[in-house]
């Protein structure tokens, strides 16, 4: 197997693909505003009753942002980078980037915070592209798994540092306000990538600049 492709966490002849699924035919508005009248009516409710007669165009609306992340691609945010770094070469560290996305199964919203930390090779970026691409890849619709590695791989393609940390914490509201009603769960997923997965020091103290070396330490997160 070609080094770069172990290294990136991608398998043999698999193509990191950052950009959103092409060949997608879009409704036009009109079309998107009866599916919200069908859901409605779905629902129980009347849909040209008083308090809901703007609501498929304010729901149409409301898609627009909240899957802002299928017009952009993440990629394009980390091709400016800054070689003169003063020869930077410690962790860099970004926790807490708040989330809202949307999971595929249930389009139930996720609400979540992804912390990631890369090791730069010679050449550093702006730390807000890479809340950019937390919030373009959260931005469509999602599993966290996925998520996770799309924003690891990304950053690991296009920066080709020494390694690539990238924790999220999400709650989930399709387990929190139905099926299970578990209110109080969040799900942790990770991707370790270069010297994160190899050397168990540096994992260490990623886990310790976010706050969460002691999950590390008492179980089975993150070995
Ligand atoms: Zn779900």
């Amino acid at each position: 197997m070609d080094a770069s492709l172990k290294m990136n966490g991608l398998a043999d002849g698999q193509v990191l693909e950052t950009r959103p699924a092409r060949h997608v035919i879009r409704p036009s508005r009109a079309e998107a505003e009866m599916a919200v009248r069908t859901l409605i009516r779905w629902a129980g409710d009347n849909p040209d009753r008083e308090g809901l007669i703007d609501t498929p165009a304010r729901v149409s609306r409301a898609y627009e942002q909240w899957f802002a992340g299928y017009d952009e691609d993440p990629a394009e945010f980390l091709q400016r980078t800054f070689e003169e770094a003063a020869g930077y070469d410690e962790m860099v560290v970004l926790r807490n980037i708040r989330f809202v996305s949307h999971c595929e199964h249930h389009m139930a919203p996720i609400n979540g915070r992804a912390h990631v930390g890369y090791l730069p090779r010679n050449r550093v970026v702006g730390i807000s592209k890479i809340a950019r691409v937390v919030d373009a890849f959260s931005k469509r619709l999602q599993i966290q798994e996925k998520m996770t590695a799309e924003i690891a791989n990304t950053l690991e393609a296009e920066l080709q540092p020494h390694g690539v940390a990238v924790v999220v914490e999400g709650a989930h509201g399709c387990m929190t306000s139905r099926g299970v009603h578990q209110s109080q769960v969040t799900m942790v997923t990770s991707r370790m990538l270069g010297l994160f997965r190899d050397e168990p020091r540096t994992r260490h103290q990623f886990l310790s600049a976010i706050g969460l070396a002691q999950a590390s330490e008492c179980g089975n997160l993150f070995p």
